[in-house]
């Protein structure tokens, strides 16, 4: 088998690579510098991992966020993956300690706050080690013209300079308009890297806009439908924080705070509340969020509507980081547009105003569009997607009417045919998205003329097709088998276009929890684990690996691997606590 994948499954319990993970990886193995640019929680950590694990010598990590230094490094240490970090928390003993253990080949990746690189002593114990690759993480931080400028990022380029051989030198952002790209590539002086932009989408969050005059009504009536769940309300102003905080406090809702107004310690407190799953629900201004890898956030409101369209992407991009479905409110109401107004008049500087003014017009414009939200979004990151439909968006779904799906249908039935009916909904969605995981690459699935002709439209959607398509009879399942697809007269008249599709698409709600009383169970379990091994508890296993886990019920240590998130550390860690508490 080949060697990423090996180690995606065995370390991450990743039976899959993701849109791009493995084009990059392969190509950072083949001694090439990389730039890679994919939506918040696509998968770049594992980009630059996988290839740390294989690479003799160290791999450098270069990440901005000092706080979350410890949890990204607790996450991988949890997989079983030797890692350590250097930032300003730690005194001079530790830090030699830690380098020790470097020089002795007894780590594979060091994370490292940029600031340390400004220090020439520290360069010179950095220079004594076997760097093979050196990842900048949250790269587009060395351009000015991104939103979180951070000097130290130039001292990078040098650093590398000084050294004797020059190792890989891999960087990863999510966001990069034309300018951004141009400074990583130039100021972090990459050479020929190959480059991976991957689309902004992410299908698994569910955009909704609200007309809603009753704001508090919706807040309580979502976090009480959430249950235990963990959630985001985003406010303008502290002053709204602070207001929702208590009313929804006074009426016993399990809530944190975040904004600018607060005390260092006090935001400290509220975020590990949050993130430790203490509480469920982060009230914040747009201050909070940078870099929170928390994956399990399943909603995410916009109490007042953002003031464009780049902070609320991003906003709502801290939601359903692991992939699960997330939904995403935004109660949108005429009259914060004066407040907003206000904002931008009292706040921004004279050479900023127009701009602006002229992104809040386009925020607005998204809250009245009667199109595709998602695809609004899109076009706004200068995207083109070839559908103007996604089937999950608060506009797709009210606007549900017949459509044509005859050349997206003769797509798939044409897959279905090129890969010989020998398979299932997900194979072929992974088929036609153009993805990479074993049984693609064993099958030279990667080989068919289907092989990612619909890159450019969601999973879902494709999902979403065939099933309609089993619905009303143009394609069937083979007999005796539970899931392959077979084509039908139906089909092979599509196929000819002597008929043509026009539906509309069934929308997959069913709920995704089986067993929740189970999936409960386990989330406790992994709150109390977390608390006795001071981790967060995402980091132990994401949602989506307890849901699994309380739908398969998987009754040994084989049948556990099998699920998602399980690799080979985290079975010898928890897998006979997991089977009592199935089993039980
Ligand atoms: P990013 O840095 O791009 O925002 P991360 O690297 O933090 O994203 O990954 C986001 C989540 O996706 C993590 O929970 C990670 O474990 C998960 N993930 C990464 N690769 C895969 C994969 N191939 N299959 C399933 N989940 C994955
Ligand atoms: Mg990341
Ligand atoms: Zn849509």
């Amino acid at each position: 088998m080949n060697k990423p994948l090996e180690l995606l499954e065995k370390y991450f319990g990743y039976k899959y690579f993701r849109e791009g993970q493995y084009e990059v990886i392969s190509n950072i193995l083949r001694g090439r510098d990389a730039f890679c640019i994919m939506p918040t929680g696509g998968g770049k950590s594992v980009c630059y991992q996988i290839p740390a694990l294989i690479l003799n010598g160290i791999t450098l990590v270069i990440s901005p966020l000092i706080s979350l230094m410890k949890d990204q490094v607790d996450s991988i240490r949890d997989m079983g993956i030797s890692a350590e970090f250097i930032n300003s928390t730690q005194n001079l003993a530790e830090i030699k300690e830690i380098l020790k253990r470097c020089y002795n080949g007894e780590v594979k990746i060091l994370y490292i706050a940029p600031e340390r690189l400004e220090s020439e002593y520290f360069n010179k114990m950095l220079r004594k080690l076997w760097i093979s690759q050196i990842a900048i993480d949250e790269a587009h931080c060395v351009s000015m013209w991104g939103h979180d400028f951070r000097k130290s990022y130039r001292a990078i380029a040098p650093f590398i300079k000084s050294l004797n051989i020059r190792p890989i030198v891999t960087a990863f952002t999510a966001t990069a308009t034309e300018e951004v790209r141009k400074d990583i590539y130039n100021l972090l002086e990459l050479i020929n890297p190959y480059t991976y932009i991957g689309s902004f989408d992410r299908e698994n969050l569910e955009i909704a806009i609200h007309k809603e005059d009753d704001k508090l009504e919706f807040v309580k009536d979502i976090i009480r439908e959430k249950e235990e769940e963990a959630g985001i309300i985003y406010c303008v102003t502290r002053k709204e924080v602070d207001g929702l905080y208590k009313y929804l406090k006074d009426r016993d809702y399990s809530v944190a705070k975040y904004h600018g107004g607060l005390k260092d310690e006090e935001k400290n407190y509220y975020q590990e509340e949050f993130l430790n799953d203490n509480k469920n629900v982060m009230i914040a201004t747009n201050a909070f969020g940078m870099g929170i890898d928390k994956s399990n956030v399943r909603f995410i409101v916009h109490f007042t509507m953002p003031k464009n369209i780049e902070s609320y992407y991003q906003e709502i991009g801290r939601g359903g980081r692991d992939g699960e479905k997330t939904e995403c409110h935004l109660l949108y109401n005429r009259s914060d547009i004066r407040t907003l107004e206000y904002l931008i008049y009292t706040t921004v500087g004279n050479e900023r105003k127009e701009i602006e003014i002229k992104k809040l017009q386009s925020m607005i414009d998204f809250c009245e569009s009667d199109k595709c939200l998602r695809n609004f979004i899109l076009n706004y990151f200068g995207e083109e997607k070839s559908r103007d439909y996604c089937n999950s968006c608060s506009n797709c779904l009210k606007n549900e009417e017949l459509r044509d799906y005859t050349i997206e249908a003769q797509m798939i039935l044409s897959c279905v045919y090129r890969s010989k009916e020998q398979y299932g909904i997900s194979v072929l969605v992974d088929i036609l998205r153009g993805f990479t995981g074993p049984k693609i690459i064993q099958n030279n699935l990667n080989k068919l003329s289907t092989y990612g002709i619909m890159r450019d439209y969601s999973s879902k959607f494709i999902r979403d097709l065939i099933k309609t398509l089993l619905e009303l009879g143009y394609v069937n399942l083979k007999e005796g088998t539970y899931s392959m697809l077979k084509l039908n007269n139906k089909s092979i008249r599509v196929l000819k276009s002597q008929e043509k599709v026009i539906c509309k698409l069934s929308n997959d709600v069913e709920e995704k929890i089986e067993n929740r009383e189970l999936f409960n169970k386990l989330r406790v379990w992994r709150k109390e684990k977390a608390n006795s091994l001071r981790i967060k508890p995402y980091i132990i296993f994401s949602d989506s690996t307890l849901i699994e886990l309380a739908n398969r019920l998987p009754r040994n240590k084989e049948e556990l691997l099998n699920i998602r998130g399980m690799g080979a550390k985290k079975l010898e860690s928890y897998g006979e606590e997991l089977l009592k508490i199935i089993n039980s």
